[in-house]
C-alpha cells in the first residue's frame, strides 16, 4: 500500500514537505486540474494558463525524477471537477495507506480538505507549509496579546530570525528600513528594461487552447502571455531581475508610467506564489548584490521587506483573521464595482491604464494596485466583496491568502485597521506626483470641484466626511480631519455635491464577470 500526496496548483516545488521522507516507489503524486478551481471565480485566462501549464511541467519533472504521478487533466472524462472528488476518487484506486498533504493557502480549500478523513478510511495527514517562514501557529503567537498588529515588528523580527541585513544584532546601516528613500516620482521618459521573454512551448500552446476552449468567455487576453511556469524560467527571470532591475528597484518602486508596465518591478510574484521561486534564496541573492556593491542598500532592504515583512506578515495576517475578513466592512462601502474595473473604459486616464495592463498582463504592479484601483474604491465607497473578488479574478498571482488581506485590509480598510494604521486614502495630486498619467487626462489635476475637476479630489474630501464618525480619531488621520473642520462651509458643499454628481453617474458592473450567475454554473 501506498502514500497518497496530493499536490496543489500552487505547491509545485520539489522542496515541497509532502514529499519529503517519502520513497519514490511507494508514493503516488496526485495532480488535479479541477473546474470548481478555475470557476468559483471567473480567473484570467492567463491566470489559468500559468497554472495548468506550471503544473503540466511540474508532473513532467517529477516523473522524469522517478515519482509516480497520476495527473488528472481538465478534460479526463471521469474528472470530478473538485479536489474533494478526485481524492476520493484516487484513494478507491490506490488504496493508500496514508494520504499526506500540504496546508492549502485558501480557507475555503482547507475546510475542504479538513473533510476528506470522513470520505476514507485511511489517515488523513494535513502539514505545515515549509515554504513559509513563520508559520501559522508562530504568528498567532507574535500576534497574540498585542492591542494591534504592525508589519513593522514582525519585519523586523523576521530580519533577526533570518539574519538577513543584519551586523551582529543591529540592522546593516543603521536603519531598519529605508523606504523614505524609495519614493521618487518618475521623471520624463523612464522606462525599465525589457523582461526576459518565455516562449510558450507545446505544453503551454496546448494550455492556452484549453483555457481559449473552456473559458473563452473569462476576462483578460492570452495573446501576450509571457510568464515562466517552471523553475528553470523562473530562474532567468529572477537573475534577470536581481542583475538589471534591483539596483533601481528601491528608487522608483513607487512610480507609475503609462504604457510602461513593469518598470523595474520584480515580476516574480506569480513564480513565488506557485512555488517556483524560494522566496528565502531570492532574499539572500538580493543582499549579495548589495555586499558586492552592485545594489544600494535602499534597494536591497526595500525587496526584502516585500518577501520577508509584508509577504509572510499578509499570510499570518489571512489565517488569523480568517473567516471573518472575508465578510468585514468597517466602513460600511455598499456601492457596487463600477464596470470601468471590466472594460477599462473611463476617462480617467489612471484607471484606464491600470485596468489595460491588468487585462492584457494579469499583471499591475504594488502602487497601480494600492494608489489607483484600490483608492478609487476606498474613496468610492465600493463594496469590499466586490473589490476582492476582482482582485482574486484578474492578477496572476492572486491566491486568497495573500490577494484578500492586501485588499480587505491595506487597500480598503476594511477590518478597521487591523492590518494598517490607516487607510491609504489619496487625492489626484499624489497620482499627479507619482506618475505621468494626469497629463494625458480629460479631467484636470489642479481642479478641485466641478465637472472638469479630478475625481479624486472631490471623493477624496466625501471619503473623510462621510467616514468622520470612524476615522477621526485616528491620529494618523489628525490633519486631513483638521483642514476639512477648517474648510469654508460653502467650500466643503462644494466638494460634496461635486463627488456625489461623479458617484451618480457610475455604472455598476455585471456580477457575473467575477462569479458565474448561479443558474449557469456547470463544469466547464
Ligand atoms: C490591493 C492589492 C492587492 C494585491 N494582491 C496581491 C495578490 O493577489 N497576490 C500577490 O502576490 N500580491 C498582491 N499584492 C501585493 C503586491 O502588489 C504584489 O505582490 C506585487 O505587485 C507583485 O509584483 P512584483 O513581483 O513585481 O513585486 P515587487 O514590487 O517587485 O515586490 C517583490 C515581491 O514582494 C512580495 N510582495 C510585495 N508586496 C507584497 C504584499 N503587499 N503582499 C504580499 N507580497 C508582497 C511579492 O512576492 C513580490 O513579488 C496586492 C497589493 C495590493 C495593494
Ligand atoms: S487627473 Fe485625476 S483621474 Fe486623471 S489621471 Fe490624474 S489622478 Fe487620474
Amino acid at each position: 500500500m501506498t502514500v497518497l500526496v496530493p499536490i496543489l496548483g500552487d505547491q509545485l516545488s520539489h522542496a515541497l514537505a509532502s514529499l519529503q521522507g517519502c520513497a519514490k516507489n511507494d508514493t503516488i503524486v496526485l495532480m488535479m486540474e479541477v473546474a470548481e478551481e478555475a470557476t468559483h471565480v471567473r480567473h484570467h485566462k492567463a491566470k489559468i494558463a500559468l497554472i495548468f501549464s506550471a503544473m503540466r511541467h511540474f508532473a513532467a519533472e517529477l516523473r522524469a525524477d522517478g515519482w509516480q504521478v497520476d495527473y488528472i487533466g481538465l478534460d479526463d472524462p471521469e474528472n470530478s471537477n473538485s479536489f474533494t472528488g478526485e481524492v476520493i476518487r484516487a484513494a478507491q484506486r490506490h488504496a493508500p495507506r496514508l494520504i499526506r498533504v500540504v496546508e492549502p493557502g485558501d480557507w475555503r480549500v482547507e475546510q475542504a480538505m479538513l473533510d476528506w478523513q470522513t470520505f476514507t478510511p485511511c489517515p488523513v495527514e494535513i502539514l505545515p507549509d515549509s515554504r513559509f517562514l513563520c508559520s501559522r501557529d508562530e504568528f498567532a503567537g507574535w500576534a497574540a496579546g498585542r492591542k494591534e498588529l504592525r508589519m513593522e515588528f514582525f519585519y523586523r523580527e523576521m530580519r533577526r530570525r533570518t539574519g538577513l541585513l543584519m551586523d551582529g544584532k543591529d540592522p546593516v546601516g543603521g536603519k531598519w528600513n529605508y523606504d523614505a528613500e524609495n519614493r521618487s516620482g518618475p521623471p520624463p521618459g523612464l522606462k525599465g528594461p525589457p523582461l526576459p521573454s518565455f516562449a510558450p512551448d507545446g505544453i503551454t500552446a496546448e494550455v492556452i487552447d484549453l483555457v481559449e476552449a473552456h473559458f473563452a468567455d473569462h476576462f483578460g487576453a492570452l495573446d501576450r502571455f509571457n510568464w515562466p511556469v517552471t523553475a528553470g524560467e523562473a530562474e532567468l527571470a529572477a537573475s534577470a531581475f536581481l542583475a538589471e532591475r534591483l539596483p533601481t528597484f528601491g528608487q522608483w518602486q513607487d512610480a507609475m508610467v503609462r504604457g510602461q508596465d513593469f518598470l523595474f518591478h520584480a515580476v516574480l510574484s506569480p513564480a513565488i506564489n506557485l512555488g517556483l521561486l524560494d522566496p528565502i534564496d531570492l532574499c539572500r541573492r538580493a543582499e549579495a548584490e548589495y555586499r558586492a556593491g552592485r545594489a544600494p542598500l535602499a534597494a536591497v532592504e526595500g525587496f526584502i521587506r516585500q518577501l520577508i515583512g509584508w509577504r509572510e506578515y499578509i499570510r499570518g495576517v489571512y489565517w488569523l483573521e480568517m473567516p471573518g475578513l472575508a465578510e468585514d466592512n468597517f466602513l460600511e462601502a455598499n456601492r457596487p464595482l463600477p464596470d470601468f474595473y471590466w472594460t477599462g473604459q473611463t476617462d480617467m486616464a489612471c484607471l484606464a491604464d491600470c485596468v489595460r495592463t491588468t487585462r492584457d498582463n494579469a499583471y499591475a504592479h504594488h502602487i497601480q494596485r494600492l494608489m489607483v484601483l484600490g483608492n478609487f474604491a476606498l474613496l468610492a465607497g465600493i463594496k469590499p466583496q466586490e473589490v476582492a473578488d476582482w482582485f482574486l479574478v484578474v492578477y496572476a498571482d492572486a491566491f486568497d491568502w495573500v490577494e484578500l488581506p492586501n485588499v480587505a485590509g491595506m487597500a480598503l480598510f476594511a477590518d478597521g485597521g487591523r492590518l494598517a494604521s490607516k487607510p491609504y486614502a489619496a487625492s489626484g495630486a499624489y497620482i499627479d506626483r507619482m506618475s505621468n498619467y494626469c497629463g494625458s487626462c480629460r479631467y484636470k489635476v489642479k481642479l478641485k470641484t466641478g465637472p472638469d475637476a479630478c475625481p479624486f479630489n472631490s471623493l477624496y474630501w466625501h471619503f473623510v466626511d462621510r467616514n468622520a464618525a470612524k476615522l477621526s480619531r485616528n491620529m494618523r488621520l489628525a490633519n486631513p480631519y483638521a483642514t476639512w473642520r477648517r474648510m469654508d462651509e460653502s467650500k466643503r458643499a462644494e466638494y460634496l455635491a461635486s463627488a456625489e454628481a461623479f458617484l451618480q453617474q457610475l455604472q455598476p458592473a455585471d456580477a457575473g464577470w467575477a462569479r458565474q450567475h448561479q443558474e449557469e454554473r456547470s463544469p466547464c
